[in-house]
């Protein structure tokens, strides 16, 4: 990498967070060596016959990081771009994510090389079930547990677990989260993510001596992450929304916006830019995160935040809804400024804890619901969240200041570290 250029590759990125957490927590070197490179990856090429009765073949992949402390759990992605690297570092993500969450699984990932856009429903369906078919030996319950990403559904979530359970010969509704209701999907499990952000932000608002219904937000993504970030903060803590975005670009009006309106801009134009109102402007991405708000929620893509405009951004806490938002240099220049920046397995874990909820509901064939959905999310969020203020409270006593990213991280790999040692891994 050249010097000065900022490495963007999401593996190489995850590598090199892993590795300044080692270096603070000096943990030990056949561990570090071990948590550097996932457990297990798999290749898999899928030949799919296609509406006109031609085969095409698919790749995919399945990463399975680190199962220490239980069955590897992580989505699954179609994207035409998708690459064994972003894999790799989101099952990366995964392993920290549970274990910061003090959840019994591991981390994994997996992906096809595909573009949903242009294929028909059957060869969806057609595609998720070969891929099913393809590494159905290296799922299941107890050894790894799949759920939606980007661009996947609770509909193919459906398929994967009837095809899987042709396989096995029986139902095994644990085998996958994130399914529709209909076949014990979970309650609440839609809008988790954001309601477990939620939580954190009402948290971290305490600790900052902010009152969220005096606080503006800017909100960068109106998919299920930055929509349900909208609505909630809105309706759970009483803030102000001043500008949200979609891939097009952003709105902004100082006197906050109006869901209803957005909606109806976003059904009409196809992007929020299309609402209108008496103060409200067009603004581009980039300077919706440049806002003078009191909280930023980037809900959309990766690498938004950089080397290269994070001296730009002027809120006093970042809520990191989406994955990988602020790159590793960013967080530096973030901290130095005073900014509160939590990070990405943090803020949006409520994800897999909603689906660790609907697997243990599964397992235990008993539903619960949607309010002892919230008190659980709300309870282990809240937990995160002050286990890892102390961490960082810990290391700056001990004369080390840390980001809460890191604190995070010595908190998740301490764990993994420890079920790896008391299994004998090292
Ligand atoms: P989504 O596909 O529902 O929505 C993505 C949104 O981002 C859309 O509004 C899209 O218009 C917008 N977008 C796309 N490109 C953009 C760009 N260049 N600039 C600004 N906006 C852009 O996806 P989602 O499920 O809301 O996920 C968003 C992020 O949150 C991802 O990083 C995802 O990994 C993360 N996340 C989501 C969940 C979940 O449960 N949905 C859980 C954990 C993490």
């Amino acid at each position: 990498m050249a010097k000065g250029k900022e490495e963007l590759n999401p593996f190489k990125i995850a590598q090199e967070q892993l590795d300044k957490a080692a270096e603070i927590m000096k943990l030990d070197k056949q561990a570090h060596a071990i948590l550097r490179e996932p457990k297990r990856t798999l290749v898999v090429n899928i030949p799919v016959r296609m509406d006109k009765g031609n085969v095409e073949t698919f790749t995919g992949f399945r990463v399975q990081y680190n199962d220490a402390r239980g069955p590897a759990k992580g989505g699954i992605r179609f994207h035409p771009e998708e690459t064994l690297d972003t894999v790799k570092a989101l099952s990366a993500w995964m392993t920290w994510k549970c274990s910061l969450a003090d959840i019994p699984f591991g981390g994994g990932k997996g992906g096809i090389i595909c573009d949903t856009k242009k294929m028909s429903t059957g060869e969806l369906e057609r595609l998720s079930r070969a891929y099913i078919r393809a590494i159905a030996e290296f799922v299941g319950p107890d050894k790894d547990v799949p759920a939606p990403d980007v661009y996947t559904t609770p509909q193919i979530m459906a398929w994967m677990m009837d095809e899987y359970a042709t396989i096995v010969g029986h139902n095994s509704f644990g085998m996958i989260t994130g399914k529709p209701v209909e076949v014990w999907g979970s309650a609440g499990r839609m809008d988790s993510t954001a309601m477990g952000g939620m939580y954190v932000l009402r948290e971290a608002a305490k600790m900052m001596k902010m009152d969220p219904k005096k606080s503006t937000i800017a909100v960068q993504g109106f998919g299920n992450a930055g929509k349900y970030a909208y609505t909630l903060s809105k309706k759970i803590l009483g803030a102000k929304v001043v500008a949200i975005s979609d891939s097009e670009g952003g709105i902004y009006d100082p006197d906050g916006l109006d869901l209803d309106k957005l909606e109806a801009a976003k059904a009409k134009t196809g992007s929020v830019q299309g609402y209108q109102s008496k103060n409200a402007q067009k603004i581009s991405n980039e300077k919706l995160l440049e806002l003078p708000v009191d909280i930023l929620i980037p809900a959309a893509i990766e690498n938004q935040v950089r080397q290269d405009n994070a001296d730009k951004v002027k809120c006093k806490l970042l809520l990191e809804l989406a994955n990988g938002p602020v790159t590793p240099e960013a967080t530096d220049i973030l901290f130095k400024k005073g900014i509160v920046d939590l990070p990405d397995f943090l803020v949006n874990s409520g994800g897999v804890i909603g689906s660790y909820f609907e697997w243990v509901q599964n397992t235990n064939n008993y539903y619960w619901d949607t309010e002892r959905f919230y008190t659980e999310l709300d309870r282990i969020m809240t937990r995160s969240f002050n286990a890892t203020i102390a961490t960082q409270k810990d290391y700056a006593a001990k004369g080390r200041k840390i980001s809460p990213r890191m604190a995070a991280y010595v908190i998740a790999v301490d764990r993994v570290a420890r079920a790896m040692k008391a299994r004998g891994w090292y």
